[in-house]
């Protein structure tokens, strides 16, 4: 029986998830902002300011900025005190109700979480990398829907901007999470247009796309394009744009792969991963650019 991933109705939306306007401490106006990525061909952000007091607790509102070819969700990143190392939590949530409740004194990152998704939102982990997330905070997350695995204004400004190397673990003990690439722009310096995702949803509406994201009926890019996994029996077959390799990924060091040039649709042995466990892809092109899947899990490949 073939399974295919992105098969059901619909198409592919690109976005950011993950922005800053002058309402917290991004330099561009949300209209600016909102403005870029729809000239850039964006089919949709959210405008993520910090959720902060010092911002008067921010869910920027950018209704205003919609038009019949781009969309936004309202969302904010939220905060409370502290991660191990005693640093701020940061935690997105894309997909938040306008009056959101701002935090309580006492509120911990796993009450807040979950509050963001009572409220309807998307929630994820957020630049694990950039300030060092240990593995058991990012376990304690028990709402979080993803975690990035790539961060781009952590890449430019420090080199911190990957999650895969903390995710895999949360995978392989077995949380059910998935992957996120975003921008988290600031436009202080050249931190736009670096990482988005490809939503694959009915229509260009916000809750349409939230749902999809909820489902994980999308992947992630930093470049490359997906445009069809299918599982069928022990193969997956994977098409794309041209390709130097393209990773089947498991539990642990299982890994299988196919390397070559302008590489558009190939086929991996599942099985070579085992029976049980998770599997996700990697698609990497000739400039070194990425695109990911989220993880996909044997008995839960259907797309239904
Ligand atoms: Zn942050
Ligand atoms: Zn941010």
């Amino acid at each position: 029986m073939q399974t295919d991933v992105f098969g059901r109705p619909g198409q592919f939306y690109k976005g950011n998830l993950h922005t800053h306007s002058t309402n917290s401490d991004g330099v561009l106006g949300a209209d600016e902002v909102c403005r870029r990525y729809r000239e850039r061909g964006y089919d949709f952000i959210c405008l993520s300011d910090h959720f902060l007091p010092a911002y008067d607790f921010p869910v920027t509102d950018t209704t205003a900025f919609r038009t019949p070819g781009f969309t936004t969700i309202l969302g904010a990143e939220v905060h409370v005190p502290a991660t191990s190392l005693g640093e701020k939590w940061h935690l997105l949530a894309n997909g938040l109700p306008a009056d959101f409740e701002p935090t309580r004194a006492g509120e911990t990152a796993q009450e807040l979480a979950a509050r963001c998704a009572a409220a309807g939102a998307f929630v994820s982990i957020v630049h694990p990398e950039w300030y060092s997330l240990g593995l058991d905070d990012a376990h304690g997350i028990d709402a979080a829907h993803a975690m990035e695995v790539y961060n781009h204004t952590s890449t430019v400004l420090s080199d911190r901007g990957q999650g895969w190397g903390l995710l895999d673990q949360l995978l392989a003990r077995g949380r059910r999470l998935h992957a996120l690439a975003c921008d988290d722009a600031h436009f202080k310096v050249d931190d736009a247009f670096g990482g988005w995702v490809m939503v694959h949803a009915q229509a260009r509406e916000p809750e349409a796309l939230v749902e999809a994201l909820k489902a994980g009926h999308y992947y992630s890019s930093t470049g490359p394009e997906i445009h069809a996994i299918r599982f069928e029996g022990d193969e997956v077959e994977v098409e794309c744009s041209p390709a130097v390799g393209v990773f089947l990924l498991g539990k642990g060091s299982r890994n299988t792969q196919v390397l070559g040039h302008g590489l558009t649709r190939v086929r991996l042995q599942a099985s070579k991963l085992g029976k049980e466990g998770f599997r996700r892809i990697t698609v990497v092109d000739a400039q070194g650019r990425k695109a990911w899947s989220n993880p996909f899990w044997p008995e839960v490949s259907s797309p239904h």
